[in-house]
């Protein structure tokens, strides 16, 4: 496993190209350890499922291969003490070396397995999965329930806050700069939303997991002369709202301020993605926490991974992987101990029968 996760490493997959080498090269890994895989391509975007087991349920196994960019030196994998560092190796090459072995470790007595198990690898998770995973479960590849393999520290990632990503064209009146007061300045008009949106019960609001929605006024765009009035003002928003609240709610919350206060803007939709809610009564999280005991931790996701695209079938959809550090930043690495530990944690889980059938 440790030189599994290293040969990934050597494999820069910051870019379509190398995901799709890293992903070839999981998918000889595989075979050569006797596992059937299929690849399939979407857009040039290669992605590989293998299934192993037999019965009415399917538990899926998911993991992105592609990365962030790196230093060049990231590329070269090296180890201290427990820590694997390198470009993915927390986000993450560690849970997919971990699920890779773990498969191949179920495939020995696939016969005893009472349940499916579907392993995805994936290579567009980091610039938002719809090539891959969303195009696996658009193609019939769901189960009931689906661990995401990202860095956790082996905590039962449960959900994750929606996204909702909006532009608002703000309309104002322009003026020349030395007589401001004669027209209307769009900018103002932005920052005004911007304090009324704040100010909103709605963004407030907590739940079990979380605080309070993430509100980030992500772009701006207006002004060009310093002697001239802005008369139109483009911002974006990028809403992440917590488990409860929908894109529905969240569109009509901001379009009734602006029909109340600025009723000439203009909103429109960028990107949106409901809220992974899974709950822990689903009867995997409580096998899981049957497994883990003691070790158990459940958590709230501020961002969003794959989950996401397989929660909409209304699957249970989990963020569960090893402990590492630093994952986007230059000193990244994984734990060794956590990586092998989340192996042996998913074969338990995919020959668990002990709480399935109490429930
Ligand atoms: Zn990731």
């Amino acid at each position: 496993m440790i030189d599994l996760v290293q040969d990934l490493i050597r494999i820069p997959s910051d870019t379509q190209e190398g995901a799709n080498r890293a992903l070839e090269f999981s998918a000889k890994w595989l075979e050569d350890h006797g596992v059937e895989v299929t690849i399939l391509e979407n857009e040039g975007y290669k992605m590989l499922v293998a299934e192993l087991g037999q019965g009415d349920e399917t538990i899926i196994w998911n993991g992105h291969l592609d990365i962030v960019p790196g230093k060049k030196e990231q590329f070269e994998p090296y180890i201290e003490g427990d820590k694997i560092f390198g470009r993915g190796s927390a986000d993450m090459k560690g849970g997919c070396a971990a699920m890779m072995v773990a498969f191949v470790g179920i495939s020995k007595h696939a016969d005893r397995l009472t349940k499916k198990v579907q392993l995805h690898l994936v290579t567009d998770e980091e610039t938002g999965g719809s090539k891959t995973s969303k195009y696996l479960v658009q193609q019939g590849y769901t189960g009931d329930f689906v661990v995401c393999g990202e860095p956790t520290f082996l905590k039962i990632g449960l959900q994750a806050k929606g996204i909702s990503q909006f532009f608002i064209t703000f309309h104002g009146k322009g003026a020349h700069g030395s007589r401001p007061w004669e027209g209307d300045n769009a900018i103002l008009q932005s920052h005004r939303f911007h304090q009324l949106l704040l100010e909103q019960e709605w963004t407030k609001e907590s739940s079990e997991f979380y605080e309070h929605s993430s509100i980030n006024l992500a772009r701006i765009q207006a002004g060009d002369r310093f002697n001239m009035v802005p008369d139109t003002c483009e911002v974006g928003y990028d809403i992440r709202f917590i488990p409860g609240q929908t894109v529905e709610f969240v569109e009509e919350q901001l379009t009734a301020i602006l029909t109340e206060h600025f009723p000439n803007a203009e909103i429109r939709r960028r990107g949106i993605s409901p809220a992974v809610t899974t709950k822990r009564e689903d009867p995997r999280v409580m096998q899981l926490v049957d497994i883990m005991k003691d070790e158990t931790e459940i958590m709230g996701q501020h961002g969003s991974a794959d989950t996401r695209h397989y929660a909409v079938t209304g699957a249970g959809a989990i963020e569960f992987g090893p402990a590492g550090g630093d994952w986007h930043g230059p000193g990244e690495y994984v734990s060794i101990a956590s990586m092998e530990r989340y192996r042996d944690i998913l074969m338990e889980f995919a020959y668990y029968t002990g709480v399935a059938e109490q429930v």
